[in-house]
């Protein structure tokens, strides 16, 4: 049984183009285990011991005074777990007190090591368990088995950035990223030197608390991230579901990866997202004891953290897009075919953002997206360095960016296909959209012409009818056929304009 009612209560609050910045939906909680943090106590008092050999008599007596607490404290813990291994160290009259306090401080420590691992290894054992009871509870709501076990790998905190940096150099050249960044702040998505690679790391690092890796087939989690803290059994659910994709679907086969599309990666990733976002929010449904993360579902979406709030719209926006819209996505699809449907989706996934943000262009007749042909990519002599599409969630965040939600739902609305091609490094771009309508062109002109003439202050912009155009700073043509296609060329002056009109153009 499933409510779209109950679950629109927990995701509708979250208007797309808003400024408050939401999540990946995956954050987590640092919880040692209090006891742990009780055995910590005493690391402190001994380092400082340790250094100070000068310390009087009376200083060093009531050290060794503390020590010996301490050692019969962590004696009795360990005969608990490993009576073999506690041993009361006694002390030696031969050696100074001083000595002592150093032996005593030794055997301490590895008393500790041994109560520290044996809690590893329960808290390990524990999460097991849970983990099986989670996997179960994943089968039973999707209605699909496991096909085999799930992989878990466990990741320090600090290698998250090193797994993160590696996975991202397997798909992109740091080259490429800094073409790619050029290129989308010519366009208006991003600021102009954007470190695009360095603030996607830090960004995926502070979200996450568990992933999948596809290529690799394999769950990580992170070692903070205990399941004793019932958000992180939630999330857990949601990972599982990315397994559980993964081994009936073949996640590889989406091109999540795929570079000279960015709309048609994000669509697929709404599919896995929202797919493995409404399994989670029916996993807490079902869970009582997840009851106040119910209650924190929203929250949990829109936690602010640094990164994501002083990361540019452009990337904060299509980072939680996949969640945010994709679960209405995916609850459009179960509302009409249920879990079967989704899975069908993904022998066909989503090819557009427009698909997300209007189901029915996906669910009901669908409506893929045009591709703008050129015969001839290069310029000057050279390939493109970036060829990619914005998408209709791209336009929609542009004139967000320079307009106001608003007017950038409406001038976005109608979007049927684009590309864009950057040469000299994001010096030359032209961009052509094609729109369903020539309502819905003139729409877009009117929108893009508004976001040229405020953003680069254009002088003497001349404007006939289909085409306007500037010179100074930039030599800017934004240019409508008849066929409800736009054309921008954005170039560093009237001749190259001319040239990139002329080749792509017609
Ligand atoms: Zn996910």
């Amino acid at each position: 049984m499933h409510s779209t009612q109950r679950r629109s209560k927990f995701y509708t609050d979250f208007p797309l183009c808003s400024d408050r910045a939401s999540d990946l939906g995956i954050p987590v909680k640092l919880t040692i285990p209090s006891i742990l943090r009780v055995a910590f106590c005493g690391v402190l008092f001994f380092a400082v011991a340790a250094c100070e050999q000068s310390a009087d008599d009376s200083l060093s007596r009531r050290q060794l005074q503390l020590v010996q607490e301490e050692n019969a404290r962590l004696v009795a813990l360990v005969a608990r777990i490993d009576p073999d291994n506690a041993r009361t160290t006694a002390l030696e009259n031969g050696k100074s007190t001083d000595q002592n306090v150093a032996v005593l401080s030794a055997a301490n420590e590895r008393l500790r090591g041994i109560y520290r691992s044996d809690e590893q290894r329960r808290s390990a054992e524990k999460n097991l368990v849970v983990r099986t009871g989670i996997e179960r509870a994943v089968e039973e709501i999707r209605g699909l088995k496991f096909k085999k076990p799930v992989q878990y790998e466990v990741l320090d905190r600090k290698d998250i950035r090193a797994a993160l940096r590696k996975r991202m150099d397997a798909v992109f050249s740091p080259e490429e990223f800094e073409e790619y960044a050029r290129a989308q702040a010519r366009i208006g998505l991003l600021p102009e030197k954007f470190a695009l690679r360095e603030k996607l790391i830090a960004l995926l690092g502070e979200q996450v608390a568990a992933f999948y890796d596809q290529h690799e087939h394999r769950l990580y989690m992170y070692s903070d991230a205990t399941l004793e803290n019932s958000m992180n059994r939630v999330i857990l659910s949601h990972e599982l579901m990315h397994a559980m994709q993964d081994q009936h679907f073949t996640l590889s086969k989406l091109p999540l990866t795929e570079k000279h599309n960015d709309d048609s990666a994000v669509a697929a990733s709404a599919l896995i997202e929202g797919e493995a976002t409404l399994l989670m929010g029916d996993y807490a449904v079902q869970n009582p004891s997840a009851g106040m993360v119910l209650e924190n579902l929203g929250a949990m979406f829109m936690q602010n953290t640094a990164e994501l709030a002083t990361a540019p719209r452009y990337l904060s926006e299509t980072l939680i897009f996949p969640y945010q819209q994709g679960i209405k996505f995916a609850s459009y699809g179960m509302d009409s075919g249920g879990w079967e449907a989704i899975s069908r989706a993904f022998a066909n996934p989503p090819r557009s953002t427009s698909q997300i943000l209007h189901p029915e262009k996906y669910w009901g007749v669908r409506e893929d997206p045009l591709r703008v042909e050129w015969a001839d990519l290069k310029f000057e002599g050279k390939p493109a360095q970036v060829d990619n599409v914005v998408g209709e969630l791209g336009v929609r965040i542009l004139f967000t960016n320079w307009h106001d939600a608003a007017v950038a739902a409406k001038a976005s609305e109608g979007w049927r296909g684009d590309r864009y091609l950057s040469f000299a490094s994001g010096d030359c771009l032209v961009w052509k959209t094609i729109w369903a309508s020539n309502a819905d062109a003139i729409e877009f002109f009117a929108a893009e012409e508004a976001l040229l003439r405020q953003r680069y202050k254009a002088q003497s912009p001349v404007s006939v009818e289909r085409r306007w155009e500037s010179n100074r700073p930039r030599a800017l043509r934004l240019v409508r056929n008849d066929r409800a296609e736009v054309l921008l060329v954005d170039a560093p002056d009237s001749a190259k304009a001319l040239a990139l009109e002329e080749q792509f153009g017609r």
